[in-house]
């Protein structure tokens, strides 16, 4: 028969039980307490199956469970000598709820059950301490018709505002018996005017209304919103504990207090704690005392006149001390503990892991290296790679003021300020000036790139997580607030409206894409320092992990950033986006213009030399290491002019009427560009396009060879192939323009030819593919919108409704869908491999610096990711946890 009912100190034999699912966390930590031989107050858990049990049969408590309480109640009367509704020595339990996990401040608990009337009297006279028995008793009137009857707190909150401010007192301590004796009969009014019934006096009606009212809050409605944003599992259910009250509200010798076993914001080894002498439960967090520090040392540390624990109650604080090594021992981890101390003597109410900083979760995990209570690959595995983000880009200073003008998405992390620019051009204005400027658009699209490449940071009013801004910027490490519908754009007159904020262009702000917050003014911001813990984790992690880790780079600033943090090469290097630059930019315009091939011919000339120069700049960065280049991509049109301005511009440069060009306009016009005219269909149209870039490649490393510079092997990639003719026909240009080169130069350069799979049907058709290509990257942005013949541009319409839908558990643009694509993705890697055995595979796109993509990755056999600059650590993290995971698996 299944077992209900778990008693603190007694498990029984089941050791193998899965405690917190059946216990919830709190249940679990006070058993193994308990267990440890830890001072803990008597009591028992009612598993979460009643919870279910209690859901599925019309918010019934079994029978069964009913009975076993009341033994359970008998046990901790036997052991506190005590009695429940005794009315000489009655005791006093606390009905505390928890689930598997920690939902902090979602559900509810209920202190000093047992009370009425009555029972205080006894407690008044058995204590002699009228003041601690009244108090005692408010305080459960307040919880209990919160909590249970449903009456808002504020009620009883006014009350007592009201009360000392006729009193003249600020503090609740200064309030004696009799003010209490008066309040409690103004609460007991207002539970009898609002539920129309007086306050309960039966003490069992009291349990297990308050055991019904645990179980109703799992469904509370910030209880389901807080499952949803935090991906928990609505049929989890909570335990209730029922355990016996221990007091902190007796007088001098007592308190109560919370502690972290390390400090959860920087990581350093001290205790990091508050307490409240004469106080219960949730006081030292309520605010309204203010709580001395535990330690001596953070006491001084910041000038607190209320003596600390360790000084007024030296043996307390040594036992803590004692305890709170012993848990770490047993858990392994840093601690959050709540504690009560009842004369003198001290109990433990609460263990669990202490949530912290990213910067303290990486020294706590070094440090536990060091103190040999985990192994270097439990540090790795402690620690989410997703936090390393927040620790790479500036951030805000928390002790600065802060103006909140709007908020949206926090779509890249990092803080940033300065001059609002409205239009690509004028950022770029700003940055020759040396101007830091934020970029504010309703929405940007690639004709942006250099403007967002000279902002420090981007905010758009349209767009979600996974929109151009949003992506671009992440990938340029720039921090990025996008869809922030609050704010209200007028190009024209230049200036962007934010409820009562008006904003012109020149004006400055500051946004915080971890956050999403827009905010006025310049806030002062913190760089991130890179910790000695950091590097020595990292450095764990690189000798472990399998995948290599390369970056998505084109510009010398990205690359330089990209092997800063470790980057061990450039798996795409699109050189699209060096087409963008001002004066290039025309040259391109030209080209595209042309009507001929020697005219077209005559612009690429003078690409070219703009070309090899950025390669000899980002080869010179990687010093040997491989870089990955891919051939041009997107569709002509996006490089031709927009605006009216631009085309009588572009008109009077090259000597072509507008009307020629609008109708060249007209004519490059697709219907759906992603699916058009771009990719190897450019190189196959026009070679000479292909021809030049791969002529700037050679020359750039015979350039290098010159300065006898380490030599990059460039691996040339061409992109959107779909059949094994359109590589081979390209890989052929490729290399008769290498033979040109190494006769024009006289050297010997070598080279790879491969090819980005990102249609299906390049995926199902590897094994011809792979004949003509020494390599194959995965362009999973590229593959999963083919795939799912889903727009990534259009998606945020409807992404939303199909996650609520459950229809997507995650964003396939942000973690890839394994079961599709990553099934198109094993087929090429396999049928890639049977043609090639020893066929370089990897991949580029978001997916490369997603943990989960990473690890899917990783069990696929992978050769390496490829991701932005700023992602790099996540992934070479990633990297070494998917490792040790598929590691333990397999054990
Ligand atoms: P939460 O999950 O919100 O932290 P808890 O069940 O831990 O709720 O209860 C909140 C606080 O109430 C605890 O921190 C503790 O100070 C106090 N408390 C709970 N049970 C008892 C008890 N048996 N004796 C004394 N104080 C208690
Ligand atoms: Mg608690
Ligand atoms: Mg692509």
């Amino acid at each position: 028969m299944e077992k209900f009912i778990y008693r603190f100190n007694n498990q029984g034999s089941n050791s193998s039980l899965n405690s917190k699912e059946i216990l919830g966390g709190k249940g679990t930590s006070l058993a193994q307490m308990a267990k440890l031989g830890l001072p803990v107050p008597p009591g028992f858990t009612i598993s979460t199956r009643v919870c279910e049990y209690f859901y599925k049969n019309s918010k019934k408590i079994p029978k069964k469970v009913i009975q076993e309480s009341k033994k359970e109640i008998n046990i901790i009367e036997k052991i506190s000598k005590k009695k429940f509704g005794d009315l000489s020595n009655p005791l006093l339990v606390s009905v505390r709820s928890g689930s598997r996990v920690s939902m902090p401040g979602m559900m509810d608990t209920i202190l000093n059950l047992g009370l009425n009337d009555k029972t205080v009297i006894a407690l008044k006279n058995k204590t002699s301490n009228g003041r601690f028995a009244k108090d005692s008793y408010r305080r459960l009137i307040q919880m209990y018709a919160n909590v249970v009857l449903g009456i808002e707190a504020h009620f009883f909150e006014e009350l007592i505002e009201n009360y000392k401010l006729t009193k003249g007192v600020i503090q609740d301590t200064e309030l004696d018996e009799s003010d209490w004796d008066g309040l409690i009969k103004n609460f007991k009014e207002v539970v009898k005017e609002k539920t129309k019934r007086d306050f309960p006096q039966d003490v069992n009606e009291q349990l297990w209304g308050a055991i019904k009212a645990v179980f109703l809050s799992w469904n509370s409605k910030r209880a389901k919103i807080y499952r949803k944003i935090n991906y928990i599992p609505d049929d989890w259910g909570t335990a209730v504990n029922v355990q016996a009250m221990v007091f902190g509200n007796m007088g001098e010798n007592c308190a109560t207090g919370v502690a972290f076993t390390r400090n959860p914001s920087t990581g350093e080894k001290e205790f990091f704690g508050e307490y409240l002498v004469n106080a219960q439960g949730e006081d030292v967090v309520a605010g309204t005392r203010t709580p001395q520090y535990i330690s001596k040392n953070l006491r001084k540390k910041s000038n607190s006149k209320g003596l600390s624990m360790e000084e007024l109650m030296p043996k307390i604080f040594s036992q803590l001390k004692k305890i709170f090594n012993q848990l770490e021992k047993k858990y392994k981890d840093m601690q959050d503990i709540e504690f009560t101390v009842e004369n003198n003597k001290l109990w433990m109410l609460q263990t669990r892991s202490g949530k912290r900083t990213a910067k303290a979760a990486i020294k706590i995990a070094v440090d536990m290296v060091k103190e040999k209570l985990i192994s270097n690959k439990e540090a790795i595995l402690r620690v989410d790679p997703n936090v390393l983000d927040t620790l790479l880009h500036p951030t805000l200073d928390e002790d600065a003021e802060k103006i909140v003008i709007a908020s949206g998405l926090p779509a890249s992390p990092g803080a940033a300020s300065g001059k609002v620019a409205f239009s690509a051009d004028e950022a770029e204005r700003l940055k020759e000036q040396q101007q830091n400027t934020i970029l504010v658009r309703v929405e940007t699209s690639p004709e942006d790139i250099n403007g967002m490449h000279a902002a420090n940071g981007i905010l758009t009013a349209r767009g979600g997580m996974t929109s151009h801004a949003a992506v671009v910027a992440r990938g340029m490490g720039r921090p990025c607030v996008s869809g922030s519908n609050e704010i209200k754009i007028d190009y024209e007159n230049k200036f962007f409206k934010s409820n009562e904020h008006v904003i012109k262009e020149g004006d400055i702000i500051t946004i915080d894409g971890g956050s999403g917050k827009v905010m006025l003014g310049k806030v002062p911001t913190v760089k991130p320092d890179i910790s000695a813990e950091f590097s020595k984790l990292m450095g764990w992690a690189d000798k472990i992990r399998k995948l290599k880790v390369r970056a998505n780079s084109e510009t010398p600033s990205d690359t330089k950033i990209a092997r800063d943090f470790g980057a061990e090469g450039i798996g795409l290097c699109r050189t699209e986006h060096m087409f963008f630059e001002e004066k290039r930019i025309i040259s391109v315009r030209e080209m595209i213009l042309s009507k001929t091939l020697d005219d077209r011919k005559k612009a690429l000339a003078k690409l070219l030399p703009y070309q090899k120069n950025d390669f000899i700049e980002i080869f010179k960065i990687m010093n040997g290491l491989p870089v990955t280049v891919r051939l041009l991509d997107p569709p002509l049109h996006e490089f031709l002019p927009k605006t009216d301005k631009d085309i009588e511009d572009i008109s009077k440069v090259l000597n072509i009427s507008k009307q020629d060009i609008k109708s060249r306009i007209i004519e490059l016009h697709e219907q759906n560009p992603m699916l058009g005219h771009r990719g190897c269909r450019l190189g196959i149209s026009f070679p000479e396009i292909y021809q030049m870039q791969c002529q700037a490649i050679f020359e750039a490393l015979a350039a290098c060879k010159k300065k006898k510079l380490k030599l990059v092997i460039p691996e040339i990639m061409i992109p959107l192939v779909s059949t094994a003719a359109e590589i081979q026909i390209l890989r052929k240009l490729v290399e008769k323009t290498a033979e040109e080169i190494q006769h024009k130069e006289s050297i010997k350069i070598k080279y790879y030819v491969g090819t980005m799979i990102e249609l299906p049907r390049a995926a199902l058709r590897a094994k011809d593919i792979a004949k003509f290509a020494d390599f194959f990257s995965f362009g999973t942005n590229d593959l999963t919108q083919t795939t799912f013949g889903i727009s990534r541009d259009d998606a945020g319409k409807f992404l939303n409704d199909y996650v609520e839908n459950k229809i997507f558990n995650k964003d396939p643009f942000v973690s890839i869908d394994e079961r599709g694509v990553g099934e198109l993705i094993k087929i090429a890697a396999e049928r890639g491999r049977a043609q090639k055995k020893y066929l370089k595979l990897g991949i580029c796109g978001e997916h490369g610096g997603d943990p989960a993509s990473i690890e899917f990755c990783e069990n696929i056999k992978l050769n390496y990711v490829s991701c932005s600059p700023y992602r790099v650590p996540i992934a070479r993290l990633s990297a070494a946890q998917a490792f040790l995971k598929k590691n333990k698996k397999t054990n």
